[in-house]
């Protein structure tokens, strides 16, 4: 098979210390995946396409999936919604092969990490206002698509006299970070530059986010992360974090997220319907098709499931060999070109798999569902999700 030559450090997650320059993909171990959602409010069409590509890729590689209620926010959660969440994806035939996991019911776990981390020097007080900080930052152009404007490190070697401690700041290096989106192909974060020092836990005691997936993730031996592609500028946050913690990386899959009418990201905050689980086949058929594989129609759940896996597997399977490729020969894989990543016998734009029922599947099948526009899509890799459904990750 050719393997096309690439810049030797492209594979390396570094940071700024010399640890951070080894190779840190994972060993060989089972496949892990989960679906992570916060429960502040019912499942809709949007995070029911990040759950349906969570469970068809754990069921495409014979491996587990787990569920992991993300509750640590109290104030923006939703009473009842966690259980509404779970009893849906169980009613459209979602099986979690573990407990399911509260993170509300984890905090001795955060802190654990959070005391190692500050144990490490990682960890430093911050005293700054977030008006201070936005303000500090007026004269610099914003770089990183989320909502977040880069610390400009004001407490980074001691609060100014007579503060307290607003919250408490993990550093972040100039070195670029490395990583692969089985889908965005490789990616380059600069943390110093996109976000800079960021926040592991408010004064209130709050975790954050990124804290909290990460210690819960190496806590359930996931294996593979696949989820929104909103949350790509996250994940070099969450490598960062596991690198301190000696945590090994997890794959990473970015799939399209659904957006409204207004062109945002469709969620429970811009008034997202709950999916109706009366109907299952409907709503899982209308996942299934925004991740670019078109409709099945009416089969028993089983059946669905098993016909949606295949379809799955098949759009996938190169790219999970380049996956797999990239662990154990990681020197060989990428391209630094616009060459598609999984040429190997696949056609770039592969034609999706013919419907298995008459009349099931609409003739334009292989069209972008509308309304998978990442409206963040401004960086090189983001747009991997707005075209025609790739079957394979782009190198941009
Ligand atoms: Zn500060």
């Amino acid at each position: 098979m050719r393997r096309a030559r690439r810049p030797p450090d492209l594979h390396r997650v570094g940071v700024a210390n010399a640890k951070y320059n080894e190779p840190m993909l994972a060993a060989e171990r089972p496949y892990v995946g989960r679906f992570a959602p916060s429960p502040t409010g019912p499942l809709h069409a949007g995070s029911l396409v990040a759950a349906l590509a969570s469970r068809l890729d754990a069921l495409a590689h014979g491996g587990r999936w787990l569920l992991r209620i993300e509750d640590l926010d109290a104030p923006r959660e939703m009473p009842g919604a966690a259980r509404a969440i779970v009893e849906t994806l169980a009613r459209l035939g979602f099986r979690n092969d573990a407990e399911i996991v509260f993170q509300s019911r984890r905090h001795d776990a955060y802190r654990q990490a959070f005391d190692r981390l500050v144990a490490g020097g990682h960890v430093y007080p911050c005293g700054c206002t977030r008006r201070e900080i936005t303000d500090s930052m007026s004269s610099r152009s914003r770089t990183f698509a989320g909502a977040e404007k880069p610390y400009p490190g004001t407490c980074r070697h001691g609060m100014p006299p007579g503060r307290s401690a607003r919250s408490w700041r993990v550093r972040v290096g100039p070195t670029p970070l490395h990583w692969v989106d089985r889908r965005a192909g490789p990616r380059v974060d600069r943390l110093d530059e996109q976000v800079g020092d960021f926040v592991l836990r408010r004064a209130d005691g709050q975790w954050a986010y990124q804290l909290a997936v990460v210690v819960d993730d190496d806590a359930q031996g996931v294996s593979d992360i696949v989820r929104g592609a909103d949350l790509l500028d996250s994940t070099a946050r969450q490598l960062h974090l596991r690198l301190l913690l000696g945590m090994p990386a997890p794959r990473h899959l970015h799939v399209p997220v659904l957006v409204g009418p207004d062109g945002s990201k469709l969620s429970k905050q811009t008034g997202a319907p709950p999916i109706d689980a009366s109907r299952p086949i409907d709503a899982l058929d209308a996942a299934l098709q925004a991740l670019g594989l078109g409709r099945i129609g009416r089969e028993p759940l089983d059946r669905w499931w098993s016909l949606a896996t295949d379809r799955w597997a098949q759009a996938e399977a190169p790219c999970s060999e380049t996956a797999r490729s990239i662990r154990d020969e990681p020197r060989a894989l990428h391209e630094p070109t616009d060459q598609p990543k999984c040429a190997a016998g696949v056609p770039d734009q592969a034609d999706p798999p013919p419907p298995k029922e008459a009349g099931s599947s609409p003739p334009d099948a292989s069209a972008p569902p509308r309304g998978t526009e990442n409206p963040n899509s401004t960086r090189p890799g983001s747009s991997a999700s707005t075209k025609t459904e790739p079957r394979c990750a782009r190198t941009n």
